[in-house]
């Protein structure tokens, strides 16, 4: 080839990757009203190319980030579709809920589908569980998944969405979406994939502030609040998001987002947690979380956590998370990557953002390495099946959670991947880090939205390249360990976890915040500010005296619980001969059960080795 038809060939691949590519599939127009919003019911019109026969439309299911078949079908209603001013019939699928097959008429060339969404009422739930509340009487998050159908057939990336939605008048609103135009309350998007629709929420609310954190590419914060005041944050609050985004560019050399919207709600009626998206994520905390002092502890990991997520869980992804729709079943084997890397790189951008200092940093770690420290489960139940079992262990109960496990491939791979980024440190002469991998695995060419997936072997393969060792080894022996919590990566940066009666801030505010009294490391229990038991560690004195969770503790040494009333009685057992006595109900029947435990109240910390450089003060520096 001559070197000016390589230019042409390369203008052509230009031309062709930089102008928005539809596929030449289906063209759908959803309309969703979402002036009820405050009654927690949204109304949604389509129009679905369709011919004569049965029509088989899929209500997402498999819902992206959520690892599950979490799509909230039971908020599915009114439900109605017609064709030729015809009302149709249609019946859901025997095998599938969320499936539903309609009878098209001869002659008709389009189905009008009309439903609504609705929110339960009452009570919250969490983002990611089935029917997670979105709307309260001032604001509202759209998840485009709970108001449309798409057909069968066509891959998520290959049906176009034409879609609007008309807001409460007052409203305003912030989404990664782009629009189209705007009048009034009604917004109308530019044609997007349903990919792209599904992964661009749209916050709206009477209240909104739009903070701008940076430019080229843009990001911004997007926050709707219950009131007004809610939105009153300290100005230093938002210089350290700011830096957030600058260390995160740092930390992997590359964005893949035409612009980036932090939607952030600040309500406490509605599904608390975070939900990542490429472009955007949707995190919700309670309402006062910006402007309580005490309550920004409990929200310093989960922005810079879904931020990562654009990076490491969107851009690159696990292969067989990747999903041509929403139907077809999610495989998590791969989440100690998706979820536990991202865990790991989100606590280290919270360190050298500044919205954890260094020893809330320590403290949030001391607190994840004691839990898995406490963790029996381990014996039965490796860390590789805590993610194999998500789609059907992610609902169960808080109750025996040490003993079944949760899912431990958040935590638990901060402290393999800290691990990781001690021994790339030490094979490299301190040369090279995890910063190195992420510019490798996450970096790459700037640009739009697009998924890059992976494999175990192109993790292995990417940690070699920048560090020569047994990685294959490493990993397997950490998924399918049944041995003790690794605690190796804060032993090799310098650190030790010890236990001492003083609580930390972090313990203390995540005690606040669950309602719940810890008394995990000291004889084996947690317990809610009433007394009800959530949980007992097997082999610790509650559990060997015989008390397990759902009994409650009615009195301790005599006097009825409180939470005071049981610390108190811990510190006076270590020097009182007598054991520590708690009356308990079980199903209406009351028994004392006496332990004999003198050793305290005990509370994880991590302590300075001084043998060792200091290499996690290191990690969490800014760059
Ligand atoms: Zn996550």
């Amino acid at each position: 080839m001559t070197s000016l038809a390589k230019r042409m060939v390369r203008w052509l691949v230009f031309l062709f990757l930089s102008a928005p590519v539809f596929a030449d599939g289906p063209h759908i127009s959803l309309v969703v009203d979402a002036t009820d919003a405050p009654r927690k019911i949204l109304h949604a019109q389509m129009q679905i190319p369709a011919s004569p026969g049965t029509l088989t439309l899929y209500y997402p299911k498999w819902i992206p980030g959520e690892h599950g078949p979490t799509g909230p079908i039971e908020g599915l209603t009114g439900l109605r579709f017609t064709a030729n001013g015809q009302i149709l019939n249609w019946r859901r699928d025997l095998q599938d809920g969320w499936t539903f097959h309609v009878e098209v008429p001869a002659g008709a060339a389009v189905v009008n589908a009309s439903l609504d969404c609705v929110s339960p009422a009452g009570r919250e739930g969490r983002i990611g569980s089935p029917g997670g509340v979105n709307m309260t009487d001032k604001m509202m998050v759209l998840v485009w998944n709970t108001v449309l159908l798409y057909p069968a057939g066509p891959a998520s990336d290959e049906l176009t969405y034409d879609a609007s939605l008309r807001l409460p008048p007052g409203w305003k609103f912030g989404t990664p979406l782009p629009v189209a135009s705007q009048s009034g309350g009604e917004i109308k998007f530019k044609a997007a994939s349903l990919t792209t629709l599904v992964d661009s929420p749209v916050i709206a609310g009477e209240y909104l502030r739009v903070e701008p954190l940076a430019e080229n590419p843009h990001v911004e914060m997007d926050i709707a609040a219950d009131s007004p005041g809610a939105l009153e944050a300290p100005a230093e609050d938002f210089q350290h998001y700011r830096d957030m985004v600058v260390q995160a560019r740092m930390m992997f050399g590359a964005e893949h987002y035409r612009d980036y919207h932090f939607l952030y709600s600040l309500s406490d009626h509605v599904a608390h947690g975070g939900l990542e998206h490429h472009e955007s994520n949707d995190s919700r905390v309670a309402e006062r979380a910006m402007v309580d002092p005490e309550a920004r502890l409990l929200r310093a990991g989960l922005l810079t956590h879904e931020y990562v997520h654009s990076w490491n869980g969107k851009y690159r992804r696990p292969a067989d998370l990747t999903t041509p729709d929403y139907e077809k079943p999610m495989q998590d084997d791969l989440l100690w990557v998706y979820e536990g890397l991202t865990s790991y790189l989100g606590d280290v951008l919270s360190g050298r953002s500044g919205l954890r200092t260094p020893e809330e940093f320590r403290d949030a770690l001391a607190q994840i390495a004691a839990d898995l420290d406490h963790r029996p489960g381990r014996s039965w139940r490796n860390l590789q099946d805590t993610a194999d079992g998500v789609p059907a262990m992610q609902g169960a109960p808080k109750e025996w959670v040490s003993w079944r496990r949760e899912l431990d491939y958040y935590d638990e791979d901060v402290l393999n991947w800290l691990w990781v980024d001690t021994i790339i440190r030490q094979q490299t002469q301190g040369k090279k880090s995890m910063d190195d991998f992420c510019h490798l695995f996450h970096g790459g060419q700037s640009g739009p939205p697009e998924v890059k997936t992976y494999t175990f072997d192109d993790v292995v393969n990417a940690l070699n390249e920048i560090a020569p060792y047994d990685w294959r080894g490493f990993w397997t022996a950490r998924l399918q360990s049944h041995g003790p919590a690794p605690l190796d990566g804060i032993a090799r940066s310098g650190w030790k976890l010890v236990y001492d009666e003083t609580r930390s801030a972090e313990v203390k505010a995540t005690e606040e915040k669950n309602k719940n009294i810890n008394a995990e490391y000291s004889i084996g229990l947690t317990l809610e500010t009433d007394g009800r038991i959530v949980d007992t560690i097997e082999g610790m004195p509650a559990a060997a005296a015989g008390i397990g969770p759902g009994m409650t503790v009615a009195a301790v040494n005599g006097r009825r619980f409180s939470a005071d009333v049981l610390r108190d009685a811990l510190r006076a057992g270590k020097s009182s001969p007598q054991p520590l006595e708690l009356l308990i109900e079980n199903t209406e029947y009351f028994k004392t059960f006496r332990l004999d435990y003198h050793g305290g109240e005990r509370y994880p910390h991590l302590v300075r080795d001084e043998s060792k450089p200091d290499v996690m003060s290191e990690i969490i520096k800014p760059r």
